[in-house]
């Protein structure tokens, strides 16, 4: 049903219904239209469908969408067809006469969108029955797949350079969410863009910035911390996922939950189809409210009203973490995403690393073992057993695993799955010498280099004290940058901090932080430091007699997330420098020490909540700035806020932007409660800053000073701050934990 208008507004108000495009949509339609190859990468949520389903509309031919996602195959086809728009899927769910039937249907003109699975390119036949056909446009969805530097490496997406090439290179767009410059380059290569008589793609880098979304990172002690705050964000939050980076923490939790009477699912790699499926269909139908799952929960996962994901581990990469904690808020509500930071953590990630990046000494190794252990004929034996034989010490099982992958995509071994998550192994005949495999070793450095960068690269993220969103838009290159959010922690709590000259009763707390940083020489960073501060009993702690050192339990009483800020604060202050190629590391500056030295004074925006005790009363932590609900002890004038959000609908209306950018509910709330008379005292709540102070102040002021004036004076006193965390001994990640996921590697690759 080719449309006879090609203005890709009439279309997208004819077909999809939508009043506009979403950021970087019509750039990128445009482009589209008019023929030029594309490489588009736009988050998750951002919109990428519609930049090629409204294309296919106004071109002649057929659009085939490449996409390893068989299983979201059919709704796409059936939300396209319920638009009126003629679309199918090929892929291992049909019989050969039903692709031949859908041939027919695409050779007939009928069809205007097919969705093909990559796999279907193995065939020959498949890719000459394309041949024969118009083929107006070639999508690749989820392009990252062709990148063995892509967290999702498919190889069947290498097969399409070849087919491209036999279907008379057809105009190609390639999409990902999550793409860093080294994977975009792949991209261009691995489909040759710009190359074969193409003009070189044009690249959309767009949409990253998630304004709803608050980022917020807490350090945290331990499992018992972690619980602690995950409780604090549900009471407030309630809809979400979290995710753990093990298959153990994923039902540790789970069950943690399940006895505070938490309605949750738990969803992992382990779980049988008929398990995962239940999980799945309860949690998106409402019935259970939260998801506690690993990385393998999320694919398709359409429930746009989610209101947070907490990370109960560090992923891997920015790219993984912000794919996951994108899945909040895609209806455009603010919702929180908030990653719990234990430095221990990291072990988890490191260890994942060494098995997805097995060691030349490893492969060799392992195909050594394999060639003893089937010098007779196949063998059925689990990885476990192959690693035993490997030697180099203790192989860690993942990277045998991994090991074997890359032998049998080297034709040297093949393993076979029997069912039961057992594989048979056997050489290829006749078998050759590991130099005959074509092994590119420096690659594979390469790659483990690089997986070393990304981890550093988020654990960088995990101990940034500037704005949180523009240390995800700097990472993937999204030129929309502003200097501040207003909407992550770190920029929310500078916001109600000054900088002031160090006052007597503050110095004390100074002096011990300089100290702490001092004794700990260099070596680690602000989450290690602020738990010496707070007197920590962890592991981390104790095993390097961090506990000697001079200020050790000094800020006790203030708790470890003030000294984190305390840190972060003297950080800005110029007082410490945070540095280090590997892991960002604290030191003290001139400033610093003299400072110390009692030669100089400091300017310091000191956190909330650390004049020391005047009383024997103990002194909570600083909660983050989204629990501190500043107001929560004042009742909300429930006129104003109606009139707040009639006014933020006509507003937003005017502006033609959603609501939530011009102010979010809880913004509003605040408002609402605290309701502010001068433009400083605006500029206290959370979500307003100097420009959107400076535009909409004066319209918000009016309405709060004709619903009756400010609130302030008569405000009661506020609830008492939470004791402070207490610090239990957390042992780091054991490799049973971690060989947990192992299998589920294993399992998924195998
Ligand atoms: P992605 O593939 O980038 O993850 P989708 O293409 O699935 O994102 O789109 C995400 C959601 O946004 C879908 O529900 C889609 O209907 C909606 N959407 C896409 N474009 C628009 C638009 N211009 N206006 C309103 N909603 C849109």
């Amino acid at each position: 049903m080719p449309s006879t208008a090609a203005d890709p507004r009439e279309l997208l108000h004819r077909h999809f219904g939508h009043r506009e495009f979403l950021e970087g949509q019509e750039e990128v339609i445009s482009a589209i239209v008019r023929g030029e190859d594309a490489l588009v990468i736009m988050p998750t949520g951002g919109g990428k469908s519609l930049c090629y389903q409204l294309p296919a509309l106004a071109k002649d031919g057929i659009t085939l969408v490449i996409s390893p996602l068989i299983a979201l195959m059919k709704d796409q086809v059936d939300a396209l067809a319920a638009k009126g728009i003629p679309a199918a899927f090929i892929n291992s769910s049909l019989t050969q006469s039903e692709i031949g039937s859908r041939l027919a249907r695409m050779r007939s003109g009928e069809l205007k969108i097919v969705y093909v699975a990559p796999e279907r390119f193995k065939s020959p036949r498949f890719v000459e029955a394309l041949r024969d056909l118009k083929i107006d446009l070639f999508a690749l969805d989820e392009a990252h797949c062709l990148s063995q530097w892509g967290h999702d490496f498919r190889p069947d997406y290498l097969r399409l350079k070849r087919a491209l090439v036999e279907l008379g290179r057809p105009q190609v767009v390639a999409l990902t969410a999550t793409a860093t410059p080294i994977v975009r380059d792949d991209i261009r290569v691995q489909l040759e863009l710009g190359q074969r008589g193409r003009k070189d793609p044009r690249v959309f880098v767009t949409g990253f910035a998630r304004p709803n979304l608050t980022l917020a990172v807490s350090q945290v002690a331990g499992k018992a911390d972690k619980l602690r705050r995950i409780k604090e964000v549900l009471k407030e939050y309630k809809t979400g996922i979290i995710y753990c980076a093990t298959r153990k923490n994923v039902e540790r939790l789970y069950k943690e939950l399940r006895a505070e009477k938490v309605r949750c699912v738990a969803y992992h790699g382990a779980f049988d189809e008929e398990k995962r499926t239940k999980a799945q269909t309860k949690f998106m139908s409402g019935d259970a409210e939260v998801a506690v799952a690993t990385n393998a929960f999320g694919m398709g996962i359409d429930r746009s009203d989610l209101r947070f994901v907490i990370h109960y581990d560090i992923p891997g990469s920015v790219e993984a973490y912000y794919q996951e904690a994108g899945r909040a808020g895609r209806d455009g509500e603010p919702s929180r995403c908030e990653l719990l930071f234990n430095y221990a953590d990291v072990k988890t990630q490191e260890f994942f690393l060494d098995g997805a990046n097995p060691t030349r000494e490893i492969i060799e190794g392992s195909y050594a073992a394999v060639k003893r252990l089937c010098a007779r004929g196949p063998i059925r034996t689990p990885i476990a057993k192959i690693a035993s034989k490997v030697g180099h010490g203790r192989p860690n099982q993942m990277a045998v695993g991994t090991a074997l992958r890359l032998l049998s995509r080297a034709d040297a071994i093949v393993r076979s799955y029997q069912g039961s998550r057992t594989y048979t192994t056997e050489l290829v005949e006749p078998v050759k010498d590991i130099e005959e495999l074509g092994f590119d070793f420096d690659a594979l450095e390469l790659k483990r280099e690089r997986d070393g960068e990304k981890l550093r690269r988020i654990i960088a993220y995990a101990g940034e004290a500037g704005c949180l969103h523009r240390f995800i838009l700097d990472y993937f290159g999204d030129p929309h940058v502003k200097d501040r959010c207003g909407a992550c922690d770190n920029c929310a709590s500078h916001k109600v901090r000054v900088a002031r000259p160090v006052t007597a009763d503050d110095r004390e707390l100074v002096r011990q932080a300089l100290l702490a940083v001092r004794g700990a020489d260099g070596r680690f960073g602000r989450g290690r430091i602020s738990q010496v501060l707070a007197g920590s009993r962890s592991k981390q702690v104790l095993d390097v007699r961090l506990d000697s050192n001079p200020a050790y339990g000094a800020l006790k009483e203030q708790g470890v997330d003030y000294a984190f800020s305390l840190l972060t604060e003297l950080a800005q202050a110029g007082c410490l420098a945070i540095s280090g190629d590997k892991y960002p590391v604290l030191s003290t500056t001139e400033l610093g020490r003299a400072v110390l030295e009692g030669t100089a004074s400091a300017t310091v925006a000191m956190p909330d909540g650390g004049a020391p005790a005047a009383s024997s009363v103990k002194r909570g932590a600083t909660k983050p700035a989204s629990a501190r609900s500043a107001d929560a002890g004042e009742p909300r004038n429930e006129d104003l806020f109606e009139q707040l959000r009639a006014w933020r609908f006509k507003r937003a209306r005017k502006s033609r932007i959603p609501a939530y950018m011009i102010f979010n509910d809880a913004t509003l709330d605040e408002l609402a409660r605290v309701r502010p008379s001068t433009q400083d005292e605006l500029l206290q709540i959370k979500g307003i800053g100097p420009a959107k102070a400076r535009k909409l102040g004066k319209e918000v002021l009016a309405m709060i000073a004709e619903s009756g004036g400010p609130s302030a004076a008569e405000a009661p006193a506020r609830e008492p701050e939470a004791a402070a965390p207490e610090f239990f001994r957390e042992p780091v990640p054991s490799e049973e934990d971690i060989y947990f996921v192992a299998d589920a590697e294993e399992e998924f690759n195998g």
